[in-house]
């Protein structure tokens, strides 16, 4: 299986190339060159696996230059090993008759993204051994609060990586805060900045970019790359868990093997979504994916109505991880939805960067409708959705998967299509301890300790507090460091010894 860009299909790389690289040369985004395919006896033959068996058998097919030792070295140490707190990985929850959730959240940081960030560090160190002549990995972050926390937790003490991870000093949850400047490993290393997290995307691009940067660190036989999901090795482990998923739906009577179902996904930077697309590419039989946002609503319209203006207000709400305005990975769907069209895509993402929106042709939009739908909702729903789940069937969601279990509802209300159904859970509701313990208790929650206020979202719901976040309490902060946006390339220069 080889690799191409989204803005140059005339490029050939491997897997391994693709993953240490980040992204391709021209800025575009590695996708693959033809998709393998599941028929449903493939698919019924992993109702039986457990998550790593079948998290091999999906990424056997993308990973072909990496050997089967390699691949059970990657995928063993990722989700083996009590490293989530759940033995499926991934389960499937019913609520409710044809409504059912995928808890993706059971890895060491409660949130989704340990699904990819766990086996990242394994996939790009494997690649790194075979296309970097052994330069040590320099992974710079910015982040908004899951990423960092994700990708610190995968990183650390990984031989032969670095990481650095960038966060706005008032942009991240006290939780998501604690958690990174608590960060244990000899390889680490977190810092503020005064700014806002496009500030500190913008630096850490920058630094990327920087000939002199680049220079220095060749010298010291190290290289740069991305841990954030415009990565392939971000994206292809995220495949397996709607495969999973729909195995564990036959498993427990939900669907017979063959039978559709829908997928709703609460959506940010359009990554895990994605992967829903690919696993329905690849024949896992998905009929729609609902495309769920909250008041930052710009995937919505696009997929509404064929226009991406990113050019409107920006809301900060309750569900932070969806906070995001401009959705990089979209840009693999509209190349694989194109027909491989590279020089529509060079197009469109340059009026992106220039105009701050594109608008694609009636025929594309028609196609990508007949896979997607999508919706939005607003902070007030999300609250009710809380409590109502609560309530009615003493499931206790987050405030993202709360965006996304109203959006279905509303879905099913309006299209009548209520097919089994899967809805993709993505943080634990103790992540936003405060929003979800004023959504249940209807009061208005206000205190800055954030322990006392996971304790009594305990008392209130009966709701087991996961492990990672019980032992933050008792330890030390190693990371005060703040600085100045445009001293960031020197806060690198420093903790990388220059
Ligand atoms: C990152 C994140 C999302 C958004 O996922 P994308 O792949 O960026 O669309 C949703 N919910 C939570 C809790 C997240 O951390």
């Amino acid at each position: 299986m080889l690799y191409t860009s989204t803005r140059d299909k005339s490029i050939r790389v491997t897997a391994s190339e693709a993953i240490a690289q980040g992204i391709s040369e021209e800025g575009g985004l590695f996708v693959p060159v033809d998709l393998p395919e599941f028929s449903v006896e493939k698919i019924t033959s992993m109702v039986s696996m457990p998550y790593i068996d079948r998290a091999k058998t999906v990424l056997k097919e993308f990973l072909t230059d990496f050997t089967d030792e390699e691949l059970d070295y990657c995928v063993e140490g990722a989700y083996g090993a009590d490293k989530f707190s759940s033995p499926k990985i991934a389960p499937v929850v019913n609520i409710d008759g044809n409504k059912n959730i995928l808890e993706l959240w059971h890895g060491p940081t409660c949130a989704f993204k340990d699904m990819a960030l766990q086996l990242l560090p394994y996939l790009m160190t494997v690649s790194a051994g075979k296309t970097a002549n052994g330069k040590k990995i320099v992974i710079l972050v910015a982040t908004s609060g899951d990423t960092g926390k994700a990708a610190l937790e995968g990183f650390k003490n990984v031989d032969n990586t670095k990481i650095l991870v960038f966060y706005p000093v008032d942009g991240v949850s006290p939780m998501q805060k604690l958690q990174m400047t608590t960060q244990d490993g000899e390889n680490v290393a977190v810092c503020a900045i005064n700014g806002n997290f496009d500030d500190a995307q913008s630096a850490v691009k920058s630094i990327f970019t920087n000939a002199e940067i680049k220079k220095q660190l060749e010298q010291k036989n190290m290289m740069f790359s991305s841990a954030n999901s415009i990565n392939w090795g971000r994206l292809v482990p995220q495949i397996v868990y709607y495969f999973s998923a729909y195995c564990d739906m036959i498993d427990m009577g939900k669907i017979k093997a063959g039978e559709q179902i829908n997928v709703v996904v609460p959506t940010g930077n359009f990554g895990n979504i994605l992967a829903g697309y690919y696993a329905k590419r690849m024949g896992l039989p998905i009929k729609t994916l609902v495309c769920a946002s909250n008041s930052n609503n710009v995937l919505t319209d696009f997929l509404k109505t064929g226009t991406y203006n990113k050019n409107r207000d920006f809301y900060t709400t309750t569900s932070p991880s969806m906070d995001i305005l401009i959705s990089s990975n979209l840009e693999r769907l509209l190349y694989h939805i194109s027909g491989e069209n590279d020089s529509l895509i060079s197009d469109l993402m340059s009026k992106l960067a220039s105009d701050g929106k594109y608008t694609i042709s009636q025929e594309l939009l028609d196609k990508i409708q007949k896979i997607f739908d999508a919706g939005y909702t607003n902070e007030e729903n999300v609250s009710l959705t809380i409590k109502e789940h609560f309530d009615n069937y003493k499931y206790l969601c987050d405030t993202h998967t709360a965006v996304a279990v109203k959006v279905y509802d509303e879905y099913v209300k309006l299209s009548g299509d209520d097919i089994p159904t899967v809805i993709d859970s993505t943080a634990s509701p103790y992540k936003f301890s405060a929003s979800v313990l004023k959504a249940v208790s209807g009061e208005n929650i206000t205190g800055d300790d954030e322990f006392e206020m996971v304790d009594e979202l305990n008392r209130v719901t009966g709701v087991d507090i996961p492990k990672p976040l019980v032992s933050l309490k008792n330890k030390q902060v190693r990371f005060s460091d703040v600085c100045d946006k445009e001293d960031m390339s020197r806060m690198v220069f420093k903790l990388l010894d220059l």
